[in-house]
């Protein structure tokens, strides 16, 4: 078979060389051992954890080195794609701090390695693909569907492996006559690999994460073009990974059972693969057994799920750091308020088989993120939120954002700093008794006679001063105790109970819950303060009609 007439024959209309290809996207003038990756996300619209997590490593890894991460927009599956998923896919990812240097951006290309769209490097394929043909390494399949599905069905009956390959490869050495034939026919084609490889045998080959894997040589004549001419991600990937000369691929482990044809689409085009790191899929615990998580059961999976129910960013990308690198809480419990760049991430620490997802260690690693911030911090990141989210909120935070911060300042700072939330939808229920519109008595009194409860709260009104220290304040808490017959002192109390209708801290929880309207607040003083005098005497005013 004359090869070279094939590929003329298959491809008349590409002039341009494989060398052409090469002077176009020259080699990347970096530093030694800087890493180049990609992000090769294919836009279906839906985000997802598992690219956060291949995003942040392939991040880290490209920054950490001096390297560069672009963003290649993998489209040629056009009936998965979903309009408007390229803005959807790269507004996430810029809300979790992962920026590209190159690549596709919501306006257009930036970079001298593009198109980053796949769909516009069709005739960068087929250079590649008609010097395949030219060499005999792939050739023209007219099978219809119906006959593939008559190829599965015998080798079904035969009990073999599916595909094509072998014996059921019905084109691959089909003659050239045929296929002239076929072509005048107007027949539609796709164009196969020809694949040299057995079953029988097998490849050694080193994953970065996985370590060293013995895998199955690849015997199938996977499609490298579709009929409209538009490669495979196989096809697709080799070729573009190495003319942007990406040196590491991180991608999901379910593209290792293709890495055998992957590793010889490489050789048969005469280049040097990239190294590879294949990331176990993140898993949950499920009952008694681990599982995948699953779109379809798993809302947690959508990075939708976590803005919507208000993580900080923050909070998602350290408790990510956490699961993906295993020294990482070592690192932050030794440097609790260093940036996260400065922890030097490793591939080396990532688990071969994967991570276990635990949506409580996020919510405790939430809490701590949001601890260590500043009431200002605190109250930007919740008022945006809470603008998408729950915009009556977000009215009453605006409205007095001193208030809104004077509240958000209670306990934080300290040694000891409140750790009371973990996601900006709780916030609300903490802050909400400030707020008259939110304000209601949902706790019960303690068990005291209702005169003296009124009374208390009555008397309180005419004592209260805002400007009272804190000691002067408790003083005539205690005062106003000993008045009631409550003893003043909880030791003194505990002691003789029968002496005492109660103790001093039954009368602060009656004005706890005749301001706050709850049995649990934070500190009175605080609170009382931030209220201010007439609005703690209007609620005891209330409290007591
Ligand atoms: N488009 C592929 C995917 O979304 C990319 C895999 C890769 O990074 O090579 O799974």
């Amino acid at each position: 078979m004359d090869f070279n007439y094939l590929a003329e024959l298959l491809f008349p209309d590409v002039t341009e060389t494989p060398d052409d290809m090469e002077a176009k996207f020259p080699r990347r003038d970096l530093p030694e051992g800087a890493i180049v990756s990609r992000m090769a996300p294919s836009p279906t619209g839906f985000v997802h954890l598992g690219n956060l997590v291949q995003g942040l490593t392939s991040e880290r890894l490209t920054h950490q080195s001096g390297g560069v991460l672009f963003l290649r927009v993998e489209d040629t599956d056009a009936k998965r794609e979903v309009p408007g998923a390229v803005e959807i896919l790269i507004n996430s990812l810029k809300h979790y701090n992962i920026t590209f240097d190159e690549g596709a951006t919501i306006d257009g290309d930036n970079g001298i390695y593009g198109p980053y769209r796949q769909r516009q490097r069709k005739d960068i394929y087929h250079v590649f693909a008609k010097k395949l043909v030219s060499e005999g390494k792939a050739y023209p399949c007219f099978c219809t569907e119906e006959e593939l599905a008559a190829i599965h069905e015998a080798q079904e009956a035969e009990k073999t492996n599916f595909g094509y390959y072998g014996k059921w490869a019905k084109y691959r050495d089909a003659s050239i006559e045929t296929i002239e034939e076929n072509l005048k026919k107007g027949m539609p084609w796709v164009l196969r690999f020809h694949s040299e490889g057995s079953i029988e045998n097998k490849i050694k080959f080193t994953d970065l994460i996985k370590g060293n894997l013995e895998l199955t040589e690849n015997d199938i004549d996977h499609v490298l073009l579709k009929s409209d001419g538009i490669p495979t991600y196989h096809f697709a990937h080799a070729v573009d990974d190495h003319l942007m000369h990406t040196t590491h691929v991180v991608r999901g482990d379910e593209w290792l059972p293709t890495l055998p044809f992957h590793l010889q689409l490489f050789f048969a085009l005469g280049w040097k693969p990239p190294k590879y790191l294949h990331i176990g899929p993140l898993m949950k615990m499920d009952g008694e057994s681990k599982r995948k998580l699953s779109k379809r059961k798993d809302p947690e999976l959508a990075l939708t799920f976590y803005q919507e129910i208000g993580y900080p960013v923050e909070a998602v990308y350290e408790y990510i750091l956490t699961v993906l690198n295993s020294n990482y809480e070592d690192w932050r419990r030794a440097n609790p308020f260093a940036d996260t760049n400065e922890f030097k991430f490793s591939y080396k620490k990532m688990n071969p088989a994967g991570s276990l997802f635990d949506e409580d260690k996020l919510r405790d690693v939430s809490k701590e993120v949001i601890s260590k911030m500043t009431a200002e911090r605190v109250y930007e990141l919740a008022l945006a939120w809470a603008k998408l989210y729950d915009v009556d909120f977000a009215e009453k935070l605006e409205a007095n954002p001193d208030f809104a911060k004077a509240i958000l300042a209670i306990g934080r700072g300290g040694k000891k700093p409140r750790k009371d939330f973990a996601v900006w939808s709780e916030l609300k229920a903490h802050m909400a008794f400030f707020y008259d519109a939110y304000f209601k008595v949902e706790a019960e009194y303690p068990d005291f006679d209702k005169a003296d409860i009124d009374g208390i709260i009555k008397d309180y009104i005419d004592i209260y001063a805002e400007n009272d220290e804190q000691t002067v304040w408790f003083d005539k808490i205690k005062a106003l105790a000993e008045k009631y017959g409550f003893c003043p002192d909880t030791k003194q109390y505990k002691a003789n109970p029968d002496a005492y209708k109660g103790h001093v801290g039954d009368v602060s929880m009656i004005l706890r819950v005749a301001v706050t309207g709850r049995q649990n607040s934070p500190d009175m003083y605080e609170v009382m303060r931030i209220l201010g005098k007439e609005k703690v005497s209007l609620r005891l005013a209330n409290a007591a009609k």
